[in-house]
């Protein structure tokens, strides 16, 4: 008795083997958006195909995780997309994309899923997530780092500080490592080490025609200096290779908060100092309201050197005023990446425009904290810093053209229901009017892409824009990837919607 059943059973695995696996699988034909924005359908047994030969897996509306699968830092974009490859490897990236390039479907590419413009998350495309990929190894032989392009900065600086090593990668734990140095990579000691794609030393990368290629300084190029600031572009990166430089894990930093009735004085002040500031000082500006109801002027500090130095350094920024709050300290380099986290929270709506200043003329500063007098409490300006060792990189280095800017002057948005959305975005623009006058360029990380004509987008790459589109031909000639800043190739196929 006992035989026949386990023959029996081996019958019903042969049985079921005799049956086209993909039909196991086959539900039904999904609805989906192609690579222009035309109405198509998916059959069955493609989706079942590509099913099976993830090994991280597919998500469909239908299936467990897909919700959570779907979002991202920005909780204003709720898209969903027809079908989220999970990746677990390049070998899944490379059958991603070859699926959406055969059906000429509609992607996204999330790594760690801080769009701030919403581009990592497609409405009826291919989302092709990298947030399975984690791995980091750190070799403190050679102060190199490999870098999966689903790990976020905080988890990348504990590794890294583990060693006594960094690497600048940004200045919230949660952000992804990956968009954020293909876009360029401002970070707390980036004045001091260059920006996070300056320290890239190569990566792997899949292009649209499924190939696995290496770029680096002896490796394809063109491909590695089109990486460095042309952000997701060309391809999908499925590692990042790092240049690390030993830095303590201590520093002096923290917050330094002033009165709003001294906003003007201190921001004059501020904006002198850091024309003449060293490397080692980071200090971003904010006008903000505390979580006690008071406007107040914030001064975010760190000091990339030596504590006693750094007392001297960021001493002087005591003195612009006098602060209702110092918590300027010695402080684990990991937790002063933390500072902002809970302030910008996954899953908030959040509206930002922004642009790149060379200086805070007294005009701009006293006008922005006027303006700031009567706009909502949701609303922040931030002046976050640039120059030093950034700056020091000519523009056409690599493809981040922004070089001689000092500060990246944001105004932000942050709330929580949808029935607020108008009243926000309306005082998110207001607030950006009052620095808009002294903008040359954006940062294509934080660029409000739904508010940019595609001739903005190519001027903004300013000299690189033409070695830009050459590369962009030869990579992506049928522009697979242009849920970006993008670069369109010269075959002129224009970007469709998200
Ligand atoms: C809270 C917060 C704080 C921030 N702070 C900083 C900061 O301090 N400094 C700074 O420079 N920027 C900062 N940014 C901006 C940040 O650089 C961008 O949001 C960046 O896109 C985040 O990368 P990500 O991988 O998390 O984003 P995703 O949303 O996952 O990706 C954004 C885009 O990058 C591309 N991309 C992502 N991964 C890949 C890949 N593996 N291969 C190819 N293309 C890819 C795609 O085009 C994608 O649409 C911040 C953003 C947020 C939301």
């Amino acid at each position: 008795m006992r035989r026949r059943t386990f023959l029996g059973s081996g019958v019903a695995v042969l049985a079921v083997s005799a049956v086209p696996w993909r039909r196991l699988y086959a539900a039904q034909d999904v609805p989906a958006v192609s690579r222009t924005g035309a109405a198509i359908t998916l059959p069955a047994s493609d989706i079942a195909d590509l099913r099976a030969r993830l090994r991280g897996g597919l998500l469909l509306a239908s299936d467990a995780g897909f919700d959570a699968a779907r979002r991202i830092w920005n909780g204003y974009f709720d898209r969903r997309p027809a079908l989220i490859a999970h990746c677990a490897g390049a070998a899944d990236v490379r059958h991603a994309i070859e699926f959406a390039a055969s059906h000429d479907l509609l992607v996204s590419v999330r790594g760690g899923g801080h769009s701030i413009s919403g581009q990592s998350v497609c409405e009826g495309g291919l989302m092709i997530s990298l947030a399975g990929m984690r791995s980091i190894r750190v070799d403190p032989e050679s102060r190199t780092a490999r870098v999966e392009p689903g790990v976020l900065l905080g988890e990348f600086d504990r590794e890294a500080q583990a060693f006594g090593l960094v690497t600048p990668a940004g200045t919230v734990s949660h952000t992804g490592v990956a968009g954020l140095t293909l876009g360029g990579g401002f970070g707390r000691l980036a004045r001091k080490f260059g920006l996070a794609c300056d320290n890239l030393l190569s990566a792997d990368l899949v292009t649209a025609d499924g190939r696995l290629v290496r770029a680096s300084a002896t490796e394809h190029p063109d491909l590695y200096w089109a990486l460095r600031g042309g952000g997701g572009n060309f391809g999908v990166v499925t590692s990042f290779e790092f240049r690390l430089h030993p830095s303590p894990p201590v520093l002096l930093g923290g917050p330094l908060v002033f009165p709003f009735a001294q906003a003007k004085s201190v921001l004059r002040a501020y904006a002198d100092y850091s024309m003449t500031a060293g490397d080692d000082v980071y200090a971003d500006a904010m006008i903000m309201t505390l979580p006690d109801g008071q406007r107040a002027l914030m001064l975010d500090t760190c000091y990339g050197g030596p504590i006693e130095d750094g007392e001297k350094a960021l001493g002087t920024l005591r003195r612009f005023g006098k602060p209702m709050q110092d918590a300027i300290a010695p402080t684990p380099y990991v937790v002063l990446q933390t500072l902002s986290d809970q302030a910008l929270a996954p899953g908030r709506r959040y509206y930002l425009k922004a642009g790149f200043v060379r200086e805070i003329p007294r005009d701009m500063g006293d006008g922005v904290v006027e303006e700031f007098a009567s706009l909502p409490p949701t609303v922040i300006a931030i002046f976050a810093s640039a120059g030093g060792a950034i700056s020091r990189v000519s523009p056409t280095a690599t493809a981040f053209w922004h070089r001689p800017a000092r500060w990246n002057v944001v105004a932000a948005t942050v709330w929580d229901n949808r029935a607020d959305d108008e009243g926000n975005i309306a005082a998110g623009r207001r607030a950006y009017k009052t620095m808009e006058p002294w903008v040359k360029g954006f940062y294509v990380n934080d660029a409000n892409l739904a508010e940019q004509s595609q001739a903005n987008v190519d001027s903004n790459y300013g000299g690189n824009h033409p070695r830009l589109v050459k590369v962009k031909t030869q990579y992506d000639p049928r522009n697979l990837f242009h849920l970006n800043a993008n670069v369109v190739p010269a075959a002129g196929i224009e970007p469709a919607t998200p």
